[in-house]
């Protein structure tokens, strides 16, 4: 059983679409079950925020989504007459049919659970089954969507649960690269990665996978091909940690420009201030990254943390409440921040990294506003302008062109 999973280019037009069509026959007739997720196709899920936004100031969550996952509806259908032409039959199911179950955050819903039953009827009857992406049913039985590039979610949730033995991401770059190739021509694609790299990759604007989808393939151990899908070659490997390899001490630098700083500025320095703040923020499901606290001056300091940009606006109109109720002096913002960020299992045994990495971005000139460590990435902050010279300094100056 093999789960594959084709983003907005690879069916982006009918082109596209009818060769998608024949590599799943291929496979199909290889012997294998074939469970298909699909994205919309091209840039249809952006032409449909863009056509709520012109309608509304604040699109309500619950419409958006209802209207969002109308974009896989269309490129489900289509892929399966496409699919049937050769014979073959295939069924396509919206994510309510296939009984992906969410919770009820609109826009950003989790998956509670995979029902899965008329999958697994439609391949028993020897069909292709072809699932919508980024959309499941909520609790309270609403149409809800999975975040941004959610379909890859939906492919490792289906293949963990319906047990596949791997989860194909078909794209349109060849696999995971040491950066992204679009900003760093020289960058080199990468045949293994470990799932904590992955995420860490992921989460730090990596966005080849979701990183809701590496969370669950690692939770569940599912191995993650991720390929391309005009040129179908072999790709990169998303797998468990093989502790008897040597582990690259910097495996990839990843940048995002999707977030915005906010400050609080002369903040009480007292116990309960930053609870009092987060926790405002986390009742309005506004998520929170990056977190600084200066030192204190005369009893107060100031409070800086990064934020998707989507939630800048409400982020900022929780802030004011709360800043005027601890008696903070003001809340500030800057929407034209990005993170450059070094990912590396190595890390871990190699001091130095971090001295490294900011002499790289001093001697760019490149000023460095937050930092955030884990044991395995180094993320820094930095102004937007300054974020692809910084990626290509670093790809540079760590070597990530040349097979470690
Ligand atoms: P899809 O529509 O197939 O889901 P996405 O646009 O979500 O495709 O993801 C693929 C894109 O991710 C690539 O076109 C590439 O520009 C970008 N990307 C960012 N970082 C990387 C990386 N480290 N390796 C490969 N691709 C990357
Ligand atoms: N179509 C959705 C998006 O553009 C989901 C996906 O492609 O994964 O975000
Ligand atoms: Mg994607």
């Amino acid at each position: 059983m093999v789960v594959q999973k084709y983003g907005g280019t690879s069916v982006a037009d009918p082109d596209r679409i009818r060769a998608v069509a024949e590599h799943i026959v291929r496979t199909h007739r290889q012997g294998n079950q074939v469970i298909v997720v699909v994205s919309a196709m091209g840039k249809t899920t952006d032409d449909l925020v863009r056509l709520a936004n012109d309608v509304s100031q604040d699109p309500h969550g619950r419409e958006l989504d209802m209207l969002l996952t109308a974009g896989e509806r269309i490129s489900m259908a289509l892929l399966c007459m496409a699919i049937m032409d050769h014979g073959v039959h295939a069924v396509s199911f919206t994510g309510s049919q296939a009984g992906i179950v969410t919770d009820t955050v609109h826009g950003k819903a989790k998956i509670l659970e995979v029902k899965g039953d008329r999958i697994r009827e439609t391949l028993t009857a020897g069909a292709v089954a072809v699932v919508a992406g980024f959309q499941g049913i909520s609790t309270t039985r609403d149409i809800t969507t999975l975040g941004r590039g959610g379909s890859d979610t939906t492919a490792v949730a289906l293949a963990a649960t319906l047990g596949a033995e791997v989860c194909e991401i078909y794209t349109d770059v060849s696999g995971v690269f040491t950066a992204d190739p679009r900003v760093v021509p020289e960058a080199r694609k990468l045949a293994r990665v470990s799932f904590n790299e992955m995420l860490e990759m992921a989460a730090t604007g990596g966005k080849v996978l979701a990183l809701r989808s590496v969370e669950f393939a690692r939770n569940y151990n599912v191995p993650v091909h991720v390929r391309s899908s005009f040129t179908w070659e072999p790709g990169t490997w998303v797998v468990e940690e093989d502790p008897t390899m040597e582990e690259a001490i910097i495996s990839g630098v990843t940048h995002d420009t999707s977030e915005a700083k906010i400050t609080i500025t002369q903040v009480a320095d007292r116990p309960g201030v930053a609870a009092a703040l987060f926790r405002a923020l986390a009742d309005e499901s506004v998520n929170v990254d990056m977190i600084v606290q200066n030192v204190s001056t005369a009893g107060h300091t100031d409070i800086s943390f990064t934020v998707p940009r989507d939630d800048l606006h409400r982020g900022l109109t929780v802030m004011e409440k709360v800043a005027a109720e601890i008696e903070a002096s003001g809340v500030s913002y800057d929407a034209g921040v990005a993170r450059v960020t070094l990912v590396g299992a190595g890390m871990k045994t190699n001091p130095g990294v971090a001295a490294k990495m900011f002499e790289v971005l001093s001697n760019e000139g490149v000023n460095i506003e937050m930092i955030s460590t884990s044991s395995i990435r180094i993320s820094c902050v930095v102004q937007e302008s300054d974020v692809e010279t910084a990626v290509r300094a670093l790809h540079s100056a760590f070597e990530l062109e040349k097979a470690s």
